[in-house]
């Protein structure tokens, strides 16, 4: 089984909570990967983007981004999806620079909209999305991630259907977002099984995960917690259980608040 673990972020223990200090540090810790994180914004320039790229590749390091949290393709108002696309677009094209390979983000919400008239929205946003990253020739896969509460789009149904649609659209499986968005009653076995048939065999060899303890109510998800937090419920063994079932490759990605921590108990489960 091939999957790289690594970090939301710099590592806690990283000499500074930089970027580049966090490469340093994820290959030190022995771990795989790390996400790039421009949750709070696009603010690295595209040359610091071909600098990390080398920093990158001398370390052997795998990179994704999170675009930022400010994102909705289903806004009333027209200013913030342009807004929205041009983040993504942002995102993509730094990703693209330094060699990360998924561009993941939270999507938006229903609006006031019903699924179906959601969905036609999404639809459309995510193709237009999907044709530019082409037209710019950027290496890089958007990954829109399943979402925590259910006034969030993103379940993974409606995200494996807008996979059918769009052939070089991914999706981020978080598997604590999922838990939380079932009430805790989340069967990791059937999502598995529905990719798989959905969108076939190859699409479990390059998957983008996520993963943290999670603290949920009737909304669903409250905020993320350490794996061994008494209030968590979801147990690394049942993520650990359905990769190897359906032997499934790419990289998982820790949201721990401890993310190192959890990322090395993962890790060393997954060996
Ligand atoms: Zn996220």
């Amino acid at each position: 089984m091939n999957i790289l673990v690594g970090t939301a972020g710099a590592p806690i223990s990283s000499q500074q909570r930089t970027t580049f200090s966090g490469i340093k540090r994820v290959k030190e810790l022995g771990l795989d990967a790390m996400e790039v994180e421009f949750t709070h914004g696009v603010r690295m320039g595209k040359e610091t983007a071909r600098e990390l790229g080398e920093h990158r590749s001398k370390y052997g390091i795998a990179l994704s981004v999170h675009g930022p949290y400010y994102i909705n393709l289903n806004s009333k108002e027209a200013k913030k999806i342009k807004d929205s696309e041009e983040r993504i677009i942002a995102s993509a094209e730094r990703a693209a620079l330094f060699g990360g390979n998924k561009v993941v983000f939270h999507p938006g919400f229903y609006s006031g909209k019903n699924e179906q008239e959601a969905m036609t929205m999404f639809h459309r946003e995510l193709d237009s999305l999907v044709q530019e990253v082409e037209q710019k020739r950027l290496n890089v896969h958007l990954a829109p991630e399943t979402m925590g509460k259910p006034s969030q789009f993103g379940s993974l149904e409606e995200l494996v259907t807008l996979c059918q649609q769009l052939p070089e659209l991914r999706l981020t499986f978080d598997f604590a977002h999922i838990f939380a968005r079932e009430q805790g009653k989340a069967d990791f076995h059937k999502s598995f099984a529905y990719i798989e048939d959905c969108l076939g065999k190859a699409f479990l060899k390059d998957m983008h995960m996520h993963f943290s303890g999670i603290e949920f109510g009737p909304k669903g998800e409250r905020r993320h917690l350490v794996i061994d937090d008494p209030g968590n419920k979801l147990k690394l063994e049942q993520i650990t259980e359905v990769l190897k079932a359906f032997d499934v490759e790419g990289t998982l990605i820790c949201e721990s608040p401890n993310i190192e921590e959890d990322a090395l108990k993962m890790k060393k489960l997954l060996e």
